[in-house]
């Protein structure tokens, strides 16, 4: 059988094993040297995270274990296709002229990017010495595994705010919110530009009481240039039947436009932009 290909349509390709032959000391070494990573895919052609047209590379890995989750197939580090950091900046380094023009650039996302945090920030240096503006899309709970200079490297965060109430975070994603709260305070002490990213799921992260919270802390740190509201939807549905996983949404319908409205009025109020 041919090898999977690092390019993907989409990241809704179901990836599973890719990584399962690699050993466990070189999974560990990997780890921990950022020489190999594990991905998902790279997709090309996206608008929706960050600036401009943007390459996307799809971490393997993730502690997490959001209920709406739309790739529950990179929660596995092995089920991603192991990649060498020349690979994997090779592959960046075919699309820089277009992102140039394009005023766009490179997006890590996951999975967990930091779950792989020295390959990540491999990739990030070599993306700045290609001279592509760079992104991170991350829960931010392992924000301080990197160093003050290594998020310098870091253009723009996409800080995902999943919840407020201590209690309903852990309920819809198994872990605490204080460590990303915390990320983004460091964030913005250092005045790293950030988007907040807000998925709005009907009866789960809809509480006006939180929504209010979340805006008033987020337009608090002062870097926040943008929030992106993002309705919940079941495209990742199939990915949770054919791992055999309980897949607690199956009834959530998405929001509607007014609910959608209604949040990033919430943003808006709070002197933040908001789409
Ligand atoms: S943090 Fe992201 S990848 Fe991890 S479980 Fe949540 S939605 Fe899925």
């Amino acid at each position: 059988m041919a090898p999977t290909p690092l390019a993907a349509k989409s990241p809704y390709e179901l990836r599973v094993h890719l990584g399962r032959g690699v050993p466990e000391t070189d999974v560990r070494t990997a780890l921990a040297t950022g020489d190999m990573g594990f991905l998902h895919s790279f997709t090309t052609g996206s608008t929706v995270d960050g600036p401009g047209v943007r390459v996307v590379a799809w971490t393997a890995g993730c502690m997490w274990r959001c209920l709406y989750c739309h790739n529950p197939d990179t929660w596995t580090l092995t089920n991603g296709i192991p990649v060498t950091l020349a690979q994997a900046a090779e592959e960046l380094g075919r699309y820089r002229h277009g992102l140039k023009t394009m005023g766009g650039g490179f997006t890590l996302s996951g999975g967990e990017a930091l779950m792989q945090d020295r390959f990540a920030v491999k990739l990030f240096a070599a993306a700045k010495a290609m001279g592509i503006h760079t992104a991170l899309d991350t829960n931010g709970y392992l924000g301080s595994r990197l160093s003050d200079a290594e998020l310098q490297t870091i253009d723009l965060v996409l800080l995902d705010l999943k919840g407020w109430d201590p209690e309903r975070h852990r309920h819809l994603t198994g872990m605490d919110v204080a460590p990303t709260l915390e990320f983004a305070r460091r964030l913005a002490a250092l005045g790293r530009p950030i988007w907040v990213r807000f998925v709005l799921v009907p009866g789960l992260t809809d509480d006006p009481a939180d929504v209010d919270a979340i805006a008033r802390f987020a337009a608090g740190l002062g870097t926040v240039r943008r929030v992106d509201v993002l309705p919940f939807h079941q495209m990742g549905r199939f990915k949770w039947k054919e791992l055999g996983l309980d897949y607690a949404l199956d009834h959530v319908e998405p929001p509607s436009a007014e609910q959608v409205a209604r949040t990033c009025a919430a943003f808006h109020a709070a002197g933040l932009e908001a789409y």
